[in-house]
């Protein structure tokens, strides 16, 4: 293979386009790589109450307007996740970009000039199958022995990588004292589905973005009790719409971090958060008021100063608060700096001109994911 692109989210869609739209790249030469069951990316795993136009402004990939579809006429009333996987799903077929999936990948290796794309395919494996296998209805002969067989494995070998694997695999909840004696649920964004979930029960909702106070404005009339927390003030924005483009401070906040190998820092904290009318109206009426972060967690309640400054009682806690870039099948290349991040700029990891990182810290909006496409797939022309 000349190119294997892993992930394909925004990022990797918006590459796979430049790269097989202006044939760079014939077919034999280039595969892209999804673990998730079908198309939508990230966006096909969020919750379904989530709507177009409740989060920001989702950019149209490249080339989209070809096919007669953009995001800013979609249909508001479905879910999101229904409206963009289905998109991305006719994005794919109209450019013929041929995802494999579900595959999973493992590992990315370093075999001298080029690189070994180490995955698993995911298809569930018939039954019939498995139990001509005979892995039913006998007993396993030793302890190690697997009581389901592994996935099929494949090994694709190639000379540039990219890397467009987002963040949604990798939640992130911070520590807290107490923690593990929860009684209750601990639900991170990734894991939330459904409101009903929360039905009459006290709900502790723990973040200052986006998702955190979409969270609060479901939560109100279903929830027993609501409590909103946050481990920073609330940097309310005048405007109503995030300006994802306009928010440059906090892209050039990203991009410093990346280019100097440093962990990245958290979006919201550079971006601040626009009030739309929901919002406000919702900071009017009192339920959009963040306490400060509790300190400790019992069985079924949080606590600010051990008990001194209040406590709230919890049935659940909804840690909605962030994620961090998904890169694990990246370790064995030691692109990680000690700095806790990967040094990249453009799109390129800079300790492995062979790897390229796609929709990472300043390309992680859907407006970067596009951008990068384009810078990414002109580096490549130029090496290949
Ligand atoms: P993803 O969409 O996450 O795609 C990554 C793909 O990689 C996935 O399909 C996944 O299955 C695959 N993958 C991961 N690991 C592996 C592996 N090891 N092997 C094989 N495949 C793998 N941005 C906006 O611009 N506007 C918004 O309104 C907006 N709303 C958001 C709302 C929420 C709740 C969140 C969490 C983020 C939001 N964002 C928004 C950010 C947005 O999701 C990203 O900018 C963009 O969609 C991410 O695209 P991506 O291609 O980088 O990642």
């Amino acid at each position: 293979m000349k190119v294997v692109v892993i992930g394909a989210g925004q990022a990797g869609l918006s590459v796979a386009y430049y790269l097989r739209r202006f044939e760079l790249v014939a077919d034999e030469d280039f595969v892209m790589l999804d673990r998730a069951p079908g198309p939508g990316g990230a966006w096909q795993h969020r919750w379904s109450s989530l709507r177009l136009g409740t989060a920001h402004r989702v950019n149209d990939l490249p080339g989209m307007a070809e096919l007669g579809l953009s995001f800013d006429t979609a249909d508001r009333t479905l879910p999101a996740k229904q409206v963009v996987a289905e998109y991305y799903g006719r994005f794919e077929e109209h450019f013929d970009l041929r995802v494999r999936r579900p595959m999973n990948v493992r590992s990315v290796v370093n075999e001298g000039v080029d690189l070994r794309v180490d995955s698993e395919d995911l298809t569930p494996q018939p039954m019939e199958e498995l139990k001509a296998k005979g892995f039913f209805g006998r007993r396993r002969k030793t302890f190690e022995e697997p009581a389901v067989p592994p996935a099929p494995r494949h090994a694709i070998t190639t000379q540039f990588l990219v890397n467009a694997t987002g963040t949604w695999g990798s939640p992130f909840v911070p520590y807290y004292p107490g923690m593990a004696d929860f009684a209750g649920r601990h639900v991170h964004t990734s894991d939330y589905a459904d409101v009903e979930d929360f039905r009459d029960r006290h709900v502790v909702v723990v973040g200052g973005g986006t998702s955190a106070i979409g969270f609060m404005l479901e939560l109100e009339d279903v929830a027993a009790g609501l409590t909103w927390v946050s481990r920073r003030p609330i940097d309310w924005l005048d405007r109503q719409e995030m300006d994802l483009e306009g928010a440059s401070a906090a892209v050039a906040l990203q991009d410093e971090a990346a280019r100097s190998g440093r962990a990245l820092p958290s979006i919201v904290s550079g971006t601040g958060v626009p009030k739309s009318r929901r919002i406000a109206a919702g900071i009017e009426r009192g339920l959009l008021v963040a306490r400060p972060m509790f300190d400790r967690i019992e069985a079924d309640r949080v606590l600010w100063d051990g008990g001194e400054g209040g406590m709230a009682r919890a049935d659940a806690i909804i840690w909605a608060t962030g994620f961090r870039p998904e890169l694990r099948h990246l370790s064995p290349l030691k692109l990680r700096e000690k700095s806790g991040g990967v040094t990249v700029g453009q799109g390129a990891a800079w300790s492995d001109p062979r790897v390229f990182l796609a929709g990472y810290g300043p390309q992680a909006s859907t407006i970067g994911a596009n951008r990068a496409g384009r810078m990414i797939a002109r580096q490549i022309m130029a090496m290949l």
